[in-house]
């Protein structure tokens, strides 16, 4: 194995792992709500919407 074939394998692991981390996320890796007050999409973990700055309760 020379030195430009294990660098070449390296290459594929590295776009293999962001592949795979492209797709979680088009997946919704990060989990998503909807504002109850303007509607809009919004992270799952968000404290106040983005868009109207509506307070979320997290229980
Ligand atoms: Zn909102």
């Amino acid at each position: 194995m020379t030195s430009l074939d294990s660098l070449i394998v390296l290459l594929v692991i590295a776009g293999g792992l962001a592949i795979a981390f492209y797709i979680f996320k088009r997946r919704g890796g990060v989990a998503k709500k909807q504002c109850g007050y303007c509607r809009s999409m919004v992270r799952y973990n968000a404290l106040h919407c983005p868009k109207c700055g509506y307070e979320f309760i997290i229980g």
